[in-house]
């Protein structure tokens, strides 16, 4: 029997987490797997924010948090806004929401009617078309290319808008290319916005502190932007708290309301041991995080010089995050150990196969000539990593 929904039936699973799944299970199995596939921070939650949490757990923080947060935390949040982003916010425009994915579902459900579209430019990350579709949207790919460091231009924007644009979605720096949109680069994509004043704009700026420029511009900055953007942030990247579950959204009042509501009926207030230990995080310097940053930037530079020695792997380089993004369509068509790789999955799934190690599939982030590679594992492992996919590949 199947008595499944349509529309959980329609919905894919998210390739990221189904790579991971699938690495953890050879591993079980006695493989040899390095996985590079999850966008997990390997370093473990600093020591002075794990503090904070055992001593919420001693303050007896067990109850239910308000729904949108504790208030402390969302003036934490708000000063961090102003600190790091130049953006003012009052508290009834904030919502902390379990990670920064829900931050983005709640979003979609509260703006998407039947049919609306979303602009995508690809790649994007895993998540964002289903989260889309799951709520009656239509995502409109906008594919980018390598050679512009998979960036939309202002001209692409224009043409993909219609009548039944409602939103674009986009992250910066990038989950999937690790591209950091400049300030100016966004002021030409806001210029073609102006002529239309309906569209509203998710920023995705969970990467912001895992910048190698080290100039991270939010959207909202611009005047003319700060109505009808949605800025979205979270600490699972540069606190190392993925597990934590916490992400947060700075928005007009009216979409923060309504994302309280619709939170308000699925999960409640996000976990409260975690916000407390977020306010924490948040009101720290900047300085406290740099290591786990620099180290992101060094094994950039080993990712990309090694990948470099691999015929047939096009690389750029990635401006933040912690991925690389090569595109591999040079091998479609060849047979390599008796595998013929006829697309990016093939890529993937030989490479988990005759290499042990995990990558994840372009196609999923809408590029289907690429493959992620995540950095964010060990130097050791990331060195053994690409000697084994040089190895296999050869
Ligand atoms: N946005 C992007 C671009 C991501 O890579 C991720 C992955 N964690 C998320 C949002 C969701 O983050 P979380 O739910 O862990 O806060
Ligand atoms: N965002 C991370 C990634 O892209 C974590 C996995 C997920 O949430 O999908 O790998």
């Amino acid at each position: 029997m199947n008595q499944l929904s349509d529309r959980i039936n329609n919905l894919s699973t998210s390739a990221t987490l189904a790579m991971a799944a699938k690495a953890r299970e050879l591993k079980e199995e006695g493989k040899d797997i390095i996985g590079l596939s999850l966008g997990e921070p390997d370093f473990n939650t600093p020591d002075f924010i794990k503090q904070a949490a055992i001593e919420a757990i001693n303050q007896n923080y067990n109850s239910y948090s308000p729904v949108d947060g504790y208030s402390d935390l969302k003036a934490a949040i708000i000063t961090k806004f102003k600190r790091d982003n130049n953006l003012s916010y009052n508290a009834k425009q904030i919502v902390v929401s379990t990670g920064a994915k829900q931050a983005l579902y709640n979003i979609a459900a509260v703006l998407l009617n039947d049919g609306d579209e979303v602009i995508l430019p690809c790649p994007y990350w895993v998540s964002y078309s289903d989260i889309v579709k799951l709520n009656g949207g239509v995502p409109v790919e906008v594919k980018t290319d390598i050679e512009n460091d998979f960036k939309m231009t202002p001209a692409q924007l224009e043409a993909a808008i219609t009548p039944k644009t409602k939103m674009i979605w986009y992250s910066s720096p990038c989950n999937p290319s690790g591209s950091v949109y400049s300030k100016e680069e966004l002021r030409a994509l806001a210029d073609v916005l102006q002529k239309h004043p309906n569209i509203y704009v998710v920023s995705d700026e969970i990467y912001e502190h895992i910048n190698f420029k080290g100039d991270h511009f939010s959207i909202a900055e611009f005047d003319d932007m700060y109505d009808r953007t949605i800025t979205v942030n979270g600490v699972s990247k540069a606190f190392a708290m993925t597990g934590w579950r916490i992400g947060y959204i700075g928005a007009p009042e009216n979409v923060a309301r309504a994302c309280n509501k619709m939170q308000g009926q699925v999960t409640s207030g996000a976990n409260c041991i975690a916000q407390r230990a977020v306010i924490t995080a948040l009101e720290s310097p900047a300085s406290k995080i740099q290591y786990m940053v620099d180290e992101f930037k060094e094994r950039r530079t080993i990712v990309l010089e090694l990948l470099d020695q691999i015929e047939g792997f096009k690389t750029n380089e990635p401006e933040g995050a912690f991925y690389v993004f090569p595109n591999v369509s040079s091998f479609f068509g060849k047979t390599i150990k008796g595998k013929t790789i006829n697309s990016a999955s093939d890529m993937s799934l030989f490479l988990l196969e005759e290499a042990l190690v995990a990558t994840v599939t372009g196609e999923a982030f809408g590029n289907p000539d690429c493959i992620r590679i995540s950095y964010a594992a060990s130097k050791e492992n990331i060195i053994e990593a690409i000697k084994r996919i040089k190895l296999a590949l050869t």
